[in-house]
C-alpha cells in the first residue's frame, strides 16, 4: 500500500498540467500514473502518419510554458509530444510519474475519508484527494462490424498505429472521414499501392491557414516575448468567434457552408466525387475539419472513396451493403473513440458504496464538469461538458486545473478531510448546460456525432464562449460544497 496526498489518473496534457500547479501551489506528495510507457497521452499514443493538431500551436500550449520554436502554425505530432517532454522535464515531473500503471479500480473509504486507487497489476495507492486526468479520447473504438475476427490481413485503429506494417505494396482500406483519417490520407495516398477510403458521412472541410513559422518570427518571439503573446490573443480571438454561431445562432453557419462547398468546388472537378463528399447536416455539428491536402489526394489514381455502409469483413477484403466486395490487405480503423458510453474506463465507487459508472449510466455529469455529489475529495480534468468545438482545450484545463488547487487550498487552510460539492449545486447546473445545449447546432445540426450519447445527450461540449468558463472557475466557489 503506498500513501500520498494527491493521486492524478493520465499523464496527457491534464494530468501534465495539474502536476506543474500542484508542485507550483506547494504540493509535493503526489503521484501521477500513467497508462502508456512515457507521458504524452493522446500525443503519444497517436503516432498516425500525419498526426498534426487542428488548432494553432501557440494557442495549443500551456499559457504559463510558451515555445518559441514552433515549426509551423499547425505542429506535427512529434513536436507536440517533444514540447510535453520538456515540461515533464523542466518542471521536474518525472519522479512523480509511474509509466506502465493502468488503473482499474477506485474505491472511497468513508472511514478514514481517503481514496484507495488499485492498477492493473494488483498495486494499491491511497490518497486524500483522487484527480482524474484520463482525457475523453483515449479509448478506441471499433465499429460492430460483421466478421471482425474473420479478416486475415493486418489491422489496426488509427491511435494504435502498427508501424512495422510497410505499406508500399500493400491496398489499404481507411474506414472513417473525420478529423484522423483526413490527415492520414495524404499522408498515405502516395505510399500504398491502393487506397480505399470507406466514408459513412462526409466531412465539412475547410483550408487550413497552415505555414511554416519563419526564423524571423522564432527570434522575435523568443527575444519579445510579448510578440508571441500578441499572436495568442489574435488566434484566440479568431477561433473565439466561431462559438456564438455554434451556440446559439447556427443559422450564421450557412456563410461557413458556403466558404466550404466553394472550397469543394474549386478543388474537386468531378461531379460524382463532388456530390459524394458532399456534407448534409448543418455546418459545425461534427467538429469542422482544416486541411490542404485532402481532397487533392482524394483525386490521385490510386484512390477510391467508397460511400457504402460496411456490411461485412471478409478473409481479404471489405463487403459494402451494395453487395461487391472490396480486395484490401489492410484495415485501418479511423472510426473515433468511445466518448460518449463506457467514459470511464473502470468503476469508481463512492460515499455508500455508490457506483459513478450506474450514476453515469444516463449521461456523466459533473458540476462545472469538476466535481460529482456523492463521490468527495475526487476531482475530474476535462468532465463532463468540458470539451470544445472552436478553441483550444489547453484554456478549459488550465481553468479546471486553477480551480481544483483552489479547492485543495481551501480544503488545506481550513483543515477539511472532505470536501463534496452540494447535489442540488450540480443538478441546477446540469439543467442550465442542457438548456443550453438544445439550441445549438450540436443539438440542432441534424447530425450524430461522439459528442452525444446513445440518446442523444450531449455530454462533451461546453456550450458557451471559452471566456465564460474561464471567468466561472476563477476562484473556487466553496459555498458549492460541504466540506468538513
Ligand atoms: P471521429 O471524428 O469520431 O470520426 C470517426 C469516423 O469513423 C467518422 O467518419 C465515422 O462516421 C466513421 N465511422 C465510425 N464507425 C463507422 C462504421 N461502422 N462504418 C463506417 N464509418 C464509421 O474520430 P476521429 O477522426 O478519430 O476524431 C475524434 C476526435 O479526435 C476529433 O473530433 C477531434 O476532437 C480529435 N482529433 C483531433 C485532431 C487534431 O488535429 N487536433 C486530430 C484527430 C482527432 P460518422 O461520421 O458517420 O459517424
Amino acid at each position: 500500500m503506498q500513501q500520498f496526498e494527491q493521486v492524478i489518473i493520465g499523464a496527457g496534457f491534464s494530468g501534465i498540467c495539474m502536476g506543474i500547479q500542484l508542485r507550483k501551489a506547494g504540493f509535493e506528495d503526489f503521484v501521477m500514473l500513467e497508462r502508456d510507457a512515457q507521458a504524452g497521452g493522446t500525443w503519444f499514443a497517436n503516432s498516425y502518419p500525419g498526426a498534426a493538431c487542428d488548432i494553432q500551436s501557440h494557442l495549443y500550449s500551456f499559457s504559463f510554458e510558451p515555445n518559441p520554436n514552433w515549426s509551423r502554425m499547425f505542429s506535427p505530432q512529434p513536436e507536440i509530444w517533444a514540447y510535453m517532454q520538456h515540461c515533464v522535464a523542466k518542471y521536474d515531473l518525472q519522479k512523480h510519474l509511474r509509466c506502465n500503471t493502468t488503473v482499474n479500480g477506485a474505491r472511497y473509504l468513508e472511514e478514514s475519508a481517503q481514496w484507495e486507487v488499485t492498477t492493473a497489476s494488483g498495486e494499491q495507492f491511497r490518497c486524500k484527494q483522487l484527480i482524474a486526468c484520463m482525457g475523453g479520447l483515449s479509448q478506441p473504438a471499433l465499429p460492430q462490424i460483421q466478421g471482425l475476427q474473420d479478416f486475415k490481413g493486418v489491422m489496426f485503429h488509427s491511435a494504435q498505429w502498427n508501424h512495422e506494417v510497410n505499406l508500399a505494396d500493400k491496398t489499404v482500406a481507411i474506414i472513417g472521414t473525420g478529423a484522423s483519417a483526413i490527415q492520414i490520407v495524404p499522408a498515405i495516398a502516395n505510399k500504398v499501392k491502393q487506397l480505399l477510403l470507406f466514408q459513412r458521412t462526409p466531412p465539412w472541410i475547410m483550408p487550413k491557414p497552415d505555414r511554416p513559422v519563419s526564423n524571423f518570427e522564432k527570434k522575435m518571439f523568443a527575444l519579445l516575448p510579448f510578440t508571441q503573446k500578441l499572436m495568442r490573443l489574435k488566434l484566440y480571438l479568431q477561433n473565439e468567434m466561431f462559438a456564438g454561431a455554434f451556440v446559439s445562432h447556427p443559422a450564421v453557419l450557412k456563410y461557413g457552408q458556403r466558404l466550404s462547398l466553394s472550397y469543394l468546388q474549386r478543388k474537386v472537378k468531378d461531379e460524382k466525387l463532388r456530390e459524394a463528399l458532399t456534407p448534409n447536416y448543418t455546418m459545425g455539428c461534427k467538429r469542422i475539419l482544416f486541411t490542404n491536402n485532402y481532397y487533392p489526394a482524394l483525386q490521385r489514381e490510386n484512390v477510391s472513396l467508397i460511400s457504402k455502409a460496411v456490411s461485412k469483413l471478409l478473409p481479404h477484403a471489405i463487403q459494402t451493403a451494395d453487395g461487391s466486395v472490396h480486395a484490401a490487405d489492410v484495415i485501418v480503423f479511423a472510426t473515433g473513440f468511445q466518448a460518449s458510453e463506457d467514459i470511464l474506463k473502470f468503476d469508481v465507487v463512492g460515499k455508500n458504496n455508490r457506483s459513478l459508472v450506474a450514476e453515469w449510466k444516463n449521461g456523466p455529469e459533473a458540476y462545472r464538469g469538476t466535481t460529482v455529489s456523492g463521490f468527495p475529495n475526487l476531482f475530474f480534468v476535462i468532465g463532463p461538458n468540458t470539451g470544445l468545438g472552436h478553441n483550444s482545450l489547453i484554456l478549459m484545463i488550465e481553468a479546471q486545473v486553477n480551480y481544483i488547487i483552489g479547492a485543495l487550498k481551501k480544503m488545506k487552510r481550513n483543515h477539511w478531510k472532505t470536501l463534496e460539492v452540494k447535489a442540488e449545486k450540480q443538478q441546477h447546473y446540469n439543467i442550465r448546460i442542457q438548456a443550453d445545449l438544445a439550441k445549438s447546432v450540436w443539438q440542432t445540426g441534424g447530425c450524430k456525432s461522439w459528442y452525444q450519447n446513445s440518446q442523444g445527450k450531449n455530454i462533451a461540449i461546453w456550450p458557451g464562449y471559452t471566456f465564460s468558463f474561464m471567468r466561472m472557475m476563477n476562484g473556487f466557489d466553496a459555498e458549492a460544497y460541504t466540506g468538513s
